[in-house]
């Protein structure tokens, strides 16, 4: 029994441990947006608050295995959905990553950065980024370019005010011409390039870190660095002037300024191959999981009081319940699997029985 129990704790799965942690912060930040006076932004403040804290039902795997699904606000400043994204973004971009190494692929990780002062908006800077991408897509640079990840991040800065930057993963074609080129000489294009883009917007900026992803090692560091945040929670402990401050700690207005720049941000993006590849996927999962919603599960447990079901009928329920039940005391929602699947042992037992009997 304690076995089983310690099994179970084991299994708790993100989402509960993410909400716990997060709401803390989440109360803070909505602090501040409330201290604002803004109206759009106290509404913000107040889906900040609720985030997560309603479940909406089930994925389930053939298997057993799956997820509980919460309803979230999908709002940038949010601590919780921050590491929702960051935990799938993790796996996702690490799936492709390990492909790409076994298959040998010349992998670099550069970071594009912006010259900025502290008379910047988010608003200005985010816009210069937006056209400085758009015409590198379009340069015979990127035509060697295979597939892409690319993350916007943002921190804030009381000296020189908000430092957005990119970090970016890319995949060169195979036996294209830059392919064979040495990590230096790759570093000189990328960085003439990004120096020529930023010029043009009045911002002369030259990469000036760019490096190759040769093994596993390296590419979990790049992994964790490319989804870790978009924007720093906290202030660091040991900051000193030139360190940045974390949102938990912005003023209203630098609140303000920072939820209306980033608002509508796609912040992640995947590009060619790679974007293929994650929609295959998704694909293949939509077929693989069935989400069960709140209501549904509720009606399994009719099913089975019903008692006309086919043995084979009755026995897919009592797994799916099952497993529904597991999921959900794995999150720590042992009080709703009894509330919604819990009350009717005597059904269960005859349903049971019926199985077994044959
Ligand atoms: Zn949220």
């Amino acid at each position: 029994m304690r076995k089983r129990r310690r099994k179970q704790r084991a299994r708790r799965t993100d989402s509960a441990a993410i909400f716990e942690d997060k709401a803390k912060i989440n109360g803070k930040l909505a602090e501040i947006m409330m201290a604002t006076g803004d109206r759009s932004l106290k509404k913000r403040a107040a889906d900040i608050l609720k985030c997560g804290s309603t479940v909406i039902g089930v994925l389930l795997k053939g298997d057993g295995s799956g997820r509980v699904c919460r309803e979230r606000c999908n709002l940038r400043p949010c601590a919780s959905c921050d590491a929702v994204k960051s935990a799938l973004e993790t796996r996702r971009l690490s799936r492709r990553v390990t492909e790409e190494l076994k298959s040998k692929s010349v992998l670099l990780f550069w970071t594009p950065t912006m010259r900025h002062t502290i008379k910047d908006s988010l608003w200005a800077l985010r816009k210069a980024y937006k056209t400085c991408w758009k015409r590198l897509t379009n340069t015979t640079l990127w035509k060697e370019v295979a597939a892409y990840f690319r993350r916007a991040e943002v921190e804030r800065n009381r000296n020189n005010g908000w430092n957005a930057h990119f970090h970016v993963l890319l995949k060169l074609k195979p036996g294209s011409r830059l392919s064979k080129l040495s990590t230096k000489k790759l570093q000189e294009k990328f960085g003439l390039a990004w120096l020529r883009l930023t010029s043009k917007v009045g911002r002369p900026s030259p990469v000036t870190r760019l490096k190759r992803v040769r093994n596993k090692r390296q590419a979990e560091g790049v992994v964790m660095e490319l989804v870790k945040y978009v924007t720093k929670q906290y202030t660091s402990a040991k900051r000193n002037e030139s360190e940045g401050v974390g949102a938990c700690d912005y003023t209203p207005a630098e609140m303000f300024e920072y939820v209306m720049g980033m608002n509508g941000w796609n912040v992640s993006r995947y590009g060619r191959e790679w974007r293929a590849r994650n929609r295959a996927e998704r694909l293949l999962a939509k077929k693989e999981f069935q989400f069960y919603g709140i209501g549904e599960i509720g009606a399994l447990e009719a099913k089975l009081i019903s008692g006309t079901l086919t043995r084979e009928e009755a026995e897919a329920v009592l797994a799916a319940r099952r497993a529904i039940q597991n999921l959900l005391r794995g999150d720590g929602l042992g009080w709703l699997a009894d509330e919604l699947l819990g009350g009717r042992k005597e059904w269960i037992d005859r349903a049971t029985g019926e199985i077994v009997g044959g």
